[in-house]
């Protein structure tokens, strides 16, 4: 699942048998003495409104202060400036060696996810019970709280680059950084500036698991039920079977928290498609248990449940992947999480970017 710790345990095989055992990763150890899960009771105390939509500069307020409070434990950091010139911020916690990377609002227009991950920041960053420092010990999480700050602003999907004609995106606007991914592109070269952002800080940061936060629009299931999240692993069909069984294992963890912690809420797969630019497929190519969250867009009244789901599936992967009950899900449950049906009656017209299998 891993290519941080693969080559490693490798290299260790072929030179001492003794120096595996050294380097095995704390998750396969027992958790004796581990304190009991607070994750559920975080997410009760959710505070009942959350803004869903903070501007960039209250973003980058609240991060400082969460900072500044944090005496050291959250490090923030600009991973880059969008073309426009604003920072695109992320936040790390921990020093744990099971490493997480959570993503959101690649897509302007899809904003629940960022105001989830500021919480997370919080509750990780600041928390100081036996449980936090505990989980703090165990993984070390990079948050890239908001990727495109000025899709944010202009209130779109892409990023803003009027002047590109570009391949994936909207010529007069921008890229689609969730195409821009791909690993055989470098950084450098990535004619979308805050999807080279993003492959940079993966680089730099080589995590174990990476789970990216959308949003969609509004699908039934088979039963006339509304779908509130949909979730899917990488389909690219050059990922590793062992790197589709670690995202499939996170996706479990996922959807089984969404739905034991958030009321009324009824998950799905998503219907993505295996092109490598997407990040979802990107990260599953180069090692990473790598996860798509789409969010249904199903209007203000819905907004505080989609963001405490995304808060819930934030702690949750940290929880198993801490507690190493991650690794022992069977990962073929993943496959009985039910498909996406319709699209509600009359949400094509608003929806009109997001009817195909678009992450
Ligand atoms: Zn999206």
């Amino acid at each position: 699942m891993n290519s941080r710790l693969r080559p490693l345990s490798l290299l260790c095989a072929s030179v001492a048998v003794f120096s595996v055992a050294a380097f095995a990763p704390p998750a396969q150890a027992e958790p004796a003495g581990a304190p009991a899960d607070r994750s559920a009771a975080e997410v009760r105390s959710l505070p009942r409104t959350v803004d869903p939509r903070p501007s960039n500069e209250e973003l980058a307020e609240e991060l400082a202060e969460i900072a500044d409070r944090s005496r050291g434990r959250v490090e923030v950091r600009s991973i880059g400036d969008s073309n426009q010139g604003r920072p695109v911020w992320a936040a790390r916690i921990g020093d744990g060696p099971v490493r997480i990377q959570y993503i959101s609002q690649q897509h302007g227009n899809e904003p629940l996810g960022a105001p989830a991950a500021l919480e997370y920041v919080r509750t990780l960053g600041l928390g100081n019970s036996f449980w936090h420092r505990w989980l703090r010990s165990r993984v070390t999480v990079d948050v890239i709280v908001r990727a495109n700050p000025d899709g944010h602003v202009h209130d779109w999907r892409y990023n803003y680059d009027p002047d590109a004609d570009p391949e994936y995106g909207q010529a007069g606007q921008g890229y689609d950084i969730n195409r821009y991914h791909d690993p055989a592109v470098a950084p450098d070269d990535n004619p979308a500036t805050e999807a080279g952002h993003i492959q940079r800080a993966y680089a730099e940061f080589r995590p174990d698991i990476v789970v990216d936060y959308h949003m969609q629009g509004r699908y039934i299931d088979d039963e006339g039920r509304e779908i509130t999240a949909s979730l899917l692993w990488p389909t690219h069909p050059d990922v590793a079977d062992s790197d589709v069984e670690a995202a499939q294992q996170v996706s479990v963890v996922a959807e089984r928290a969404i739905t034991r912690l958030v009321p009324g809420s009824n998950v799905s797969l998503y219907p993505g498609g295996d092109y490598q630019g997407i990040a979802r497929n990107a990260y599953g190519l180069r090692g990473s248990a790598s996860v798509l969250i789409e969010l249904s867009d199903m209007g203000a009244e819905h907004e505080q449940a989609q963001i405490r789901s995304a808060y819930a599936a934030m702690l949750a992967v940290t929880q198993s992947a801490a507690d190493g009950s991650l690794r022992r899900i069977d990962p073929d449950r993943a496959e009985q999480i039910p498909p996406r049906g319709e699209p509600l009656p009359d949400t094509e017209r608003a929806h009109p970017l997001r009817l195909d299998s678009l992450d």
